[in-house]
Formats: structure tokens, sequence, C-alpha cells
């Protein structure tokens, strides 16, 4: 299995200041900040991100550029749990001018060459960077994106995932009947009637429990551990 870990270790540090803050969708923000200098990554890659406000400069938490590495500036695309008092919430908050401190990017989920990407809501993050870094090397085609939501408006980046994809990408709805999407979850019935090849790449991101379901699902299906790339970020 191919699992890439990350280091959260003590390492550099880089004040960013935010530059745009927007809804994408009702609980998910993108945050664009400056890049420091010289700042490098692979799409895919994530970093820790804290608040640069007293009392949070060491609440450190994972997320991943959905920018590309030759971007002027730095994206992330976040999803805010109010429920939890926590940094996203305190996210939420903030304004363009505030800053944020970033660590050194780390591991988390590369390209390992044409496959099936599964998703989960915000667990699509890190699919978003290899997306838009495919399309800009024209080898986006003989991917497939399987990418399942709470609800209709919770498909992240719904217009441009349509526009990359077209039919390539097939939504499922786990929490409302939908007339445009599937319902239902991402399981093995869903993934033998839906994909069909299992010799492929499978790349695997989303809440920690339904990874480990489709890796067991896929596991079931003939696919190998050296076929599957995973995360669990959201
Ligand atoms: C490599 C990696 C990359 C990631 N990239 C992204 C990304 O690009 N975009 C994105 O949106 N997310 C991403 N995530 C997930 C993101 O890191 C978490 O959503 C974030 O850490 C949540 O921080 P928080 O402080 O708001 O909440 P937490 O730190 O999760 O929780 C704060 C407090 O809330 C309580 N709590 C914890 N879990 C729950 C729960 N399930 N229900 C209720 N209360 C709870 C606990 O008391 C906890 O102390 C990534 C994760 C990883 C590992």
């Amino acid at each position: 299995m191919q699992r890439l870990k990350g280091c959260m270790s003590e390492e550099k540090q880089f004040h960013v200041e935010i530059l745009e803050v927007e809804a994408v969708t009702r609980n998910v923000g993108r945050f664009v900040t400056r890049k420091p200098e010289g700042y490098e990554f692979q799409p895919g890659q994530a970093t820790e991100v804290a608040i640069a406000k007293d009392g949070w400069k060491d609440e450190k938490r994972p997320f991943t550029f959905t920018s590309l590495p030759s971007d002027p500036n730095l994206e992330f695309t976040i999803k805010i749990y109010p429920e939890r008092d926590g940094v996203t919430d305190r996210l939420a908050e903030l304004e363009v001018g505030d800053e944020l401190i970033i660590g050194e990017p780390w591991g988390a989920i590369q390209y390992r060459g044409p496959g099936v990407f599964i998703a989960g809501g915000a667990g699509v993050t890190p699919f978003i960077a290899i997306f838009r870094d495919l399309e800009k090397r024209e080898e986006l085609e003989g991917n497939r994106l399987l990418f399942s939501n709470r609800t209709e408006d919770d498909v992240i980046l719904a217009g441009e995932l349509k526009r990359l994809f077209g039919d390539d990408a097939l939504y499922t709805v786990t929490e409302e009947e939908s007339a445009t999407y599937e319902t239902g979850r991402i399981d093995k019935e869903f993934l033998k009637d839906k994909v069909g090849d299992f010799h492929q790449h499978f790349y695997v991101c989303g809440p920690p429990e339904m990874v480990e379901d489709v890796i067991d699902d896929l596991h079931q299906l003939g696919v190998g551990d050296d076929h599957i790339v995973r995360e669990e970020a959201a």
C-alpha cells in the first residue's frame, strides 16, 4: 500500500498573508495566500497550517494545496466544522490581510499513473491539484473520478470537475434523493458495477472510515496494495 506519511515535527515556518477568501459550498471556503519565495511542493501534497493570532499559533492542522506549484499564490480549499470549535471554525472568521502560518510541504498523495480517483467530501482536495496539473500537461485522459458527498450542494468545485471529467466522473449522494446523481455509498457493489477494470491505480481519500471501507472493498475485488494510493484527509 502506498501510504506516504507526513512529517509534522519542528520544521521551517512561513507567515503568509491571506489575499482572497470566498465560499465554495455552504461549508467549504477557498483561501488564497501569498507564496513564500522559493516555496515548492508537488500536486497532492499538504502542509501544516495555523492561524497567526494569539492562542492559535501552535494549533496546526494539515491542509492540501489546491493551487499548482507554478501558480504565483497558494490556494487551500477547506471544509469548516463549526461544531468542533477548532481551527477550521476560526479560519471561517478570517479576512483578507490576516495571516496564516504554514510549514513545509509533505508527502500525502502523489500521482502514479492513470486510474480511478475515489473521494469523499473534502477528501477530493489533494486530487484537485493533481487534476489541474494533469489538465495542464494534457494527461487527464484515462483517469476517472468517483465522488461521494452527503448532498448535491456539497460537491466541491462541481463546475470545474464537470469541465475536466465530463462523463468520466460519477457522483453519488448519501443523504438525499437525487435526480442528477447516483445515490448511496461507494461500496463493493457500486465499484463492481461502475469500475469493471481492477488492474489499474486507485486513489482513495476521504473520511477515515470511508477510506478503510473502500480499501477493504478494493482488496476483495482483487486490487493489490501496490495499486492503492491513499490518504485520510477529510
Ligand atoms: C494530509 C491531510 C490533508 C488534508 N487536507 C485538507 C484539505 O485540503 N481541506 C480540508 O477541508 N481538510 C483537509 N484535511 C482535514 C483537516 O486537516 C481537518 O478537517 C482539520 O484538521 C480539522 O481541524 P479542526 O481544528 O477544525 O477540527 P479538529 O482538530 O478535528 O477538532 C477540534 C475538536 O473537535 C472535536 N472533534 C474532533 N472530531 C470531531 C467530530 N468528528 N465530530 C465532532 N467533534 C469532533 C475534538 O474535541 C477536537 O479536539 C486534511 C487532512 C490530512 C491528514
